[in-house]
């Protein structure tokens, strides 16, 4: 077993670690601040200007679209390359795409995408896409129907040669970007199991009868909006993918964000213990440095070995979906659990050993306390995860091998 990382990952890891010091973390005071008027004033965390010149330089560096095949102007690397750039990333706590710590493009639709576009498809939306000039939204959470996806209600109704589309999503993200596109996930065939009961749909922001609802504020900079659809008529070319076969590309979706989300958990993590190790050493109380306590040399080990143990199971998911596996049902519900739980736990030790300081808004250790909050929630609550990792092994009656399972499915 070959535990090594090549000398090319590293050299770009290497290369996010100086960008999130010179381009980052000099704004990270400043969109800590903005990030107190956000619920008052919404908009974005970071002067556009300063979105727009981050957007360039990681152009430039070669960080966009680092898993987009290279025909399509990417850097044709894996979920793996981009899985330790965005640990980096995830250092500093300027989300670098203004809704969350992702590269540009955001990796899960871009995976749908290029798993289901059609040849006008990809011109009219993929490239444009992975270029920057458009952006994507996933519209599938209606207000019956988180969690459980088989409850969702948005009906698409062919009639001749139109599709009429009607129901309400909520919770959408990124509804304020004016390029955007939706990736509406409708009911087809209300008489069907999940497999062949919904289709996706790629309308655009300004679509006719698509309009932007309520704002719904989240804790941790994350907004998020109620989409209505209203009689929205839309042509064949909108089908992502085949007719009532959408359940299965959205779970291989859900999968890489899952993946992803993991990612910024365990460099988050790694920030938070190097502040830990800081105020261990840093802190005198009662004559001596906090470095002396054993609950404080506790917390840190612990905190190290939770973080170590979610990342190589991380790096294995990210592998595995470089080998081209598809199916990472297992390996993306447990490591979005086990990440977001850890980052959870080891967020709270760093603010319990800074005190004061540590629930101020100076440091930024309960702005991650915030955002995981949210994490545990969104791409499906932990629960759902463990309730579905559970069903997949008592139905095939055995337990987890990772090298069984990739085996399995070659
Ligand atoms: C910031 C944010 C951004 C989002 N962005 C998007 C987006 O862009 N697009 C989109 O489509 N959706 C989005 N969502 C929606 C998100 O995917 C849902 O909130 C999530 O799937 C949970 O659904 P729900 O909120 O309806 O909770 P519910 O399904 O109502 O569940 C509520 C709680 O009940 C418990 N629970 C539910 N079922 C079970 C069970 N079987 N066993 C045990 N416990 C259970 C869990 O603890 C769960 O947290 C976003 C949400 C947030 C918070």
């Amino acid at each position: 077993m070959d535990f090594s990382i090549s000398e090319e990952y590293m050299m770009l890891k290497d290369s996010m670690k100086e960008f999130v010091k010179r381009e980052l973390m000099p704004l990270e005071k400043a969109m800590l601040e903005r990030e107190l008027s956000l619920w008052t004033e919404p908009g974005p965390l970071i002067p556009e200007e300063d979105h727009k010149r981050l957007l360039k330089k990681s152009k430039e560096l070669g960080f966009w679209g680092l898993e987009v095949e290279e025909k399509f102007g990417g850097q044709g690397l894996g979920m793996l390359a981009k899985t330790l750039v965005m640990e980096e990333l995830s250092k500093s706590l300027v989300g670098f795409s203004n809704h969350g710590f992702t590269l540009p493009p955001d990796a899960p639709n871009l995976y749908y995408l290029n798993e289901c576009c059609g040849k006008s498809q990809r011109e009219r939306y993929f490239v444009p896409y992975c270029n920057g000039d458009l952006d994507s939204a996933m519209a599938c959470t209606e207000p019956g129907a988180g969690s459980d996806v088989s409850a969702l209600k948005t009906k698409a109704v062919k009639n001749g040669a139109k599709w009429t589309i009607n129901g309400t999503k909520t919770f959408i993200s990124k509804c304020d970007y004016p390029e955007v596109f939706f990736i509406v996930i409708a009911v087809t065939d209300a008489s069907a199991s999940s497999k062949g009961r919904f289709t996706a749909f790629l309308i655009d922001r300004g679509h006719p009868g698509v309009r932007i609802g309520r704002e719904i504020p989240v804790i941790g900079a994350m907004p998020t909006w109620d989409l209505i659809l209203e009689d929205v008529e839309v042509g064949d070319e909108a089908i992502l993918g085949e007719v009532g076969k959408a359940f299965i590309p959205l779970q291989n979706r859900f999968g890489v964000r899952r993946i992803e989300l993991a990612s910024n958990c365990t460099g988050m993590a790694e920030r938070l213990i190097q502040m830990m190790i800081e105020q261990a050493n840093n802190r005198i109380t009662f004559d001596k440095p906090l470095a002396e306590r054993g609950i404080v040399q506790n917390w840190i080990a612990d905190s190290t070995m939770e973080l170590e143990s979610v990342r190589w199971m991380l790096y294995y998911a990210a592998w595995k979906s470089d080998q081209g596996h598809k199916d990472l049902r297992i390996e993306g519900a447990s490591v979005k659990v086990a990440a977001t739980e850890m980052l959870t736990r080891v967020a709270d030790r760093a603010i319990q050993m800074h005190g004061g300081l540590g629930v101020s808004h100076e440091l930024g250790i309960e702005y991650v306390a915030r955002m995981v909050r949210v994490w545990r929630i969104l791409e499906g609550p932990s629960e759902i995860h463990r309730w579905s990792i559970a069903r997949q092994l008592l139905k095939e009656k055995k337990s987890y091998n990772p090298f069984i399972v990739a085996k399995d499915e070659d």
